[in-house]
């Protein structure tokens, strides 16, 4: 019987359950995960932070691993048929209907309605369908693709890799641009690396503690700086003074912290754009200037909520590139996997931002 680890409700400590193997409809499958992502939105999902979660809930929504069974016929985007064995990860968005108003009219598919993420609004109810368990459900519909990388090396990006590509793409990010990124977790690093695969001249990071961004500069920041040693007036002068008084041309927000979007606003130069990624849970309300902030500086300001299959897509073609994916090789040395009974060690330490990122390892570690 496959075990699941289980947030059984919003505040109560992760448990390990067993459970019944699934039974499979027409074109699914059963993934035996590998490894699957511990991130910022599993320590919100913990404390119950996010709506719209059905509890009891098996995190884990970025995860790899092999495909042991599939019953009838399964295709990749290219049309090749996917064989048992073969090690796949999945788009852990699931159906997006391409049929209602925000599909077809507004093309803002990350906004539809009918869709459901695998360890986040699907719950075990649904069937197994998080990757902090032995195996995972891929029911019909769910789009697999081949990982030809190593999984470490495709978990280094994990769930941030097509967040931070759908950040960069709203931002517009140009050949010669001057980036800040705000915040130095997961999302943020990976903003950085974007950004300068899109052209990016440099890319500053505004961030903390010093271990992360220790990892950005790795990333390629050109330089860094520590946000709790210096107040927004003094960040906004280390900006300026960098970039002969105006500010950054793109400034991409991953803090996860209301004011940083205003200091964002601030940071960037007139007819900048600021993209805000980071306030993916409510974290309450923030004030800004509309004269000032806004208005009179010509700003365009963009949301970036969750990310689609191209990104998904395309971040999986970067880190699987023997060239391109450098910066996620370098970065596997940062991941720390847990065994599933230590899923709550692996929630405090991501929680308390000790370690750059937190993967569940099923069966990899030998006691
Ligand atoms: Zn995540
Ligand atoms: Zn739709």
């Amino acid at each position: 019987m496959p075990r699941v680890a289980v947030i059984p409700e919003p505040g109560v400590p992760v448990e390990i359950r067993e459970v019944a193997e699934p039974r499979l409809e027409e074109n699914s499958a059963v993934l035996d995960v590998e490894f699957s992502e511990v991130c910022g939105t599993d320590v919100y999902l913990q404390q119950g932070r996010l709506q719209g979660v059905p509890y009891p809930l098996v995190p884990g929504h970025v995860s790899v691993g092999r495909l042991s069974k599939i019953r009838g016929r399964l295709f990749d985007v290219e049309g090749r048929e996917f064989r048992e064995g073969e090690r796949v990860t999945f788009l852990d968005v699931h159906r997006t209907c391409h049929a209602c108003w925000y599909c077809l009219v507004a093309r803002a598919t990350t906004r539809c309605p009918q869709r459901k993420v695998y360890g986040i609004t699907y719950g075990l109810d649904d069937g197994l369908c998080g990757g902090w368990a032995d195996q995972i459900y891929l029911k019909p519909g769910t789009r697999c693709i081949r990982l030809d990388a190593q999984p470490e090396t495709f978990m280094a990006g994990g769930c941030a890799l097509p967040t931070a590509l759908h950040a960069v793409e709203r931002g517009d990010v140009a050949i010669g641009d001057t980036v800040l990124v705000l915040g130095s977790g997961p999302v943020g690093i990976n903003a950085i690396m974007l950004s300068l695969m899109r052209g990016a001249l440099r890319v500053f990071c505004v961030g903390a503690p010093d271990h992360r961004l220790a990892v950005a500069a790795e990333a390629g920041a050109c330089e860094v700086l520590n946000f709790e040693n210096h107040n927004d007036d003094e960040r906004l002068e280390w900006i300026r003074a960098r970039t002969n008084g105006r500010g950054a041309d793109v400034t991409i927000e991953a803090t996860g912290v209301p004011a940083a979007v205003r200091q964002a606003m601030r940071f960037t130069r007139d007819a900048g754009r600021v993209v805000v990624v980071g306030q993916y849970t409510d974290h309450g309300e923030t004030s800004f200037n509309p004269h000032l902030d806004l208005n009179q500086k010509h700003l365009d300001v963009r949301g970036c909520w969750g990310s689609d299959f191209s990104h998904f897509y395309r971040g999986v073609q970067i880190v699987s590139d023997p060239l391109k994916s450098q910066p996620w090789v370098q970065l596997q040395n940062r991941l720390k996997p847990y065994d599933l009974n230590d899923a709550n060690a692996a929630l405090a330490d991501v929680s308390a931002g000790n370690i750059f990122k937190a993967l569940i390892s099923i069966g990899q570690i030998q006691a």
